[in-house]
């Protein structure tokens, strides 16, 4: 089978991961810090806050923008499930905006048009969760300017996205938005096996990432707010968790990020090669908006009209033909915890984007004969 994605490891990888074993810090070493350092430098932010997956960095995005009970989060649900539940876990509900059908993301027309029904029932959101899905980036100028009109925090989750860039700057940077969370799990553009980062130009943001993501425990002396009893002294301030991510991982993502642009590259031909080889098949392919670099962490095409009652079918041939496509993804709502969302406010573009999307392989380690293979298998189930 031939995989949607998968990780691309090499020896240098293996030689960053073995030489933290033999070093004094597996875990709260120099490495994490190094890290941080690092993926900040490469997306242009001030600060970056590494924890062990996306989903943790979700969580503490949250927190760190005082997200509670009484509180709505806005997010797509064309989305990894992470991107909602995070504000569940702080108490807050969950409301998704509907997506636009071309790129994928939540739609800017969609949003406005919410945000003005929301202001009129006093109901708006006290942060909006943007998805840059497949790693094309939302339209954050647009956001950000709704943002201002309105009043709400913006945590954009680019799991997808590291590498991508957007109106001249590289996603990451969160010029436009409070802080913005990577993905480093192995199916995503680089990999530390499980992890994830924070990034924000926020001091006071990222001091709070900082003591959430370690059991809400502050040691500096400048920080601490009653009289040191020794050198032994740390104070717990706040109610955090165990989020951080090991030496080990870190290394490993070191290393990976030194890879990341001929990854992206890597990607960028396959997409390439796709769009110019599926013209003459009944799909639409993707398409990267004005300003927006892709960092193709999938790859999705459509199925024509006349098709869409065989999307079920096409999927499973594709899987017996050895093709391991995905389906990118289940609307949130639908999903069985959050069935208090009755289907009366399923979203229209959402759904028929869920009856004809498929997600075909896409990673770095595809061959040019995996190509093909993919090619002629989408030829011989589409028939
Ligand atoms: C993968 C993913 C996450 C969660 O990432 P983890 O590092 O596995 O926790 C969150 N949001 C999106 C959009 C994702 O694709």
């Amino acid at each position: 089978m031939i995989p949607y994605g998968r990780q691309d490891i090499n020896q240098d990888d293996i030689n960053a991961v073995i030489e933290v074993l033999q070093s004094d810090f597996l875990t709260q070493g120099p490495k994490v810090p190094e890290f941080e350092r690092q993926v900040a430098n490469y997306c242009g932010a001030r600060f970056g806050v590494a924890v062990n997956s996306a989903t943790s960095a979700l969580h503490i995005a949250c927190m760190a923008l005082d997200i509670g009970p009484g509180d709505i989060v806005w997010t797509s649900p064309i989305s990894f499930v992470a991107s909602a539940n995070c504000a569940l876990y702080c108490g807050a509900s969950v409301d998704f905006v509907d997506i636009d059908p071309e790129t994928f993301n939540l739609s800017i027309a969609a949003l406005a048009k919410k945000l003005e029904i929301a202001n009129q029932q006093d109901r708006l959101p006290k942060a909006l969760i943007p998805v840059h899905m497949a790693g094309q980036s939302c339209d954050m100028k647009a956001i950000a300017k709704l943002a201002q009109q309105y009043g709400f925090k913006i945590i954009e989750d680019a799991s997808h996205a590291i590498g991508a860039s957007y109106a001249d700057t590289k996603v990451g940077c969160s010029v436009y938005s409070d802080m913005t969370v990577f993905s480093f799990h192995p199916v995503k553009i680089i990999t530390s096996a499980e992890g994830g980062m924070v990034m924000t130009n926020d001091a006071v943001l990222n001091d709070k990432l900082q003591c959430f993501r370690s059991h809400g425990i502050i040691r500096d002396a400048n920080a601490i707010t009653e009289e040191s009893h020794g050198p032994w002294y740390y104070e717990q301030v706040a109610l955090g968790y165990n989020y951080r991510l090991s030496d080990m991982h870190a290394a490993l993502g070191i290393s990976q990020l030194s890879r990341l642009d001929q990854f992206i590259s890597r990607r960028k031909e396959i997409a390439s090669y796709y769009h110019q080889h599926l013209a003459e098949l009944p799909l639409y392919t993707p398409v990267e908006a004005e300003g927006c670099a892709s960092s193709w962490h999938l790859y999705i095409v459509r199925l024509h009209d006349d098709l869409m009652t065989r999307h079920r079918e096409i999927f499973s041939s594709l899987r017996e033909n050895g093709i391991g496509v995905q389906l990118h993804y289940i609307p949130i709502y639908r999903q069985p915890y959050y069935d208090h969302i009755d289907d009366s406010q399923y979203l229209s573009a959402t759904e028929d984007y869920y009856k004809r999307a498929i997600s075909i392989p896409i990673s770095t380690n595809l061959t040019d004969d995996d190509l093909q293979r993919v090619i002629l298998k989408l030829e011989h189930c589409l028939r």
